[in-house]
């Protein structure tokens, strides 16, 4: 292993702690920007992200493939399930299950298409929300804070970006 990815490790180790103390902080700043959201908040949202993924390897982490799956929408299962040559009836009895929600998710995590090498086997036809995650260019931010609140424990592309829109955005 090389020294980015062990730098990276420790990175993820310490973002639930790190996570856990700006949760109060966080919650307030997103109340508040729940009510008074800045004109130019898709705009500086989208430029915090590029910015901070052009920095991030995501290939070093995985994370949210190791510790979360992510939701599968039927368009999702039928794309995928057409890849595996397969009928999505097969693929969802194979490969996911129902949640307290009702939607479908892996059965198993890390997630049964994350190779030891951290690529996603399933690329080209991967979930929306895999492509989506952490969902921090997202229009309307706002309107997802209860999800980031969880993401910046999870990703730390997302938590930098929080911590660097609290400085930009002023509400
Ligand atoms: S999106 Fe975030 S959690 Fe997922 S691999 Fe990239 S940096 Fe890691
Ligand atoms: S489908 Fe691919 S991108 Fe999505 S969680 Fe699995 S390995 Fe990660």
């Amino acid at each position: 292993m090389n020294r980015n990815f062990y730098l990276m490790e420790r990175i993820i180790a310490e973002l639930p702690f790190k996570a856990k103390e700006k949760h109060a902080e966080n919650t307030k700043f997103f109340a508040k920007l729940k009510k008074k959201p800045p004109k130019n908040l898709d705009y500086v949202m989208t430029e915090l992200h590029e910015k901070e993924f052009k920095r991030t390897d995501c290939l070093t982490c995985a994370n949210c493939c190791k510790t979360t799956g992510p939701l599968f929408t039927n368009t999702d299962i039928e794309r995928i399930a057409k890849h595996f040559r397969l009928k999505p009836q097969k693929f969802i009895e194979t490969y996911l299950q129902l949640d307290e929600e009702n939607d479908y998710v892996l059965q198993e995590l890390p997630c049964t298409f994350l190779g030891t090498d951290n690529y996603c086997s399933i690329y080209d036809v991967r979930p929306k929300a895999c492509k989506e995650f952490p969902h921090t260019n997202r229009k309307k931010f706002q309107q997802i804070s209860h999800l980031t609140l969880k993401n910046v424990a999870i990703c730390p592309a997302a938590f930098t970006i929080v911590e660097e829109m609290k400085k930009r955005v002023m509400i």
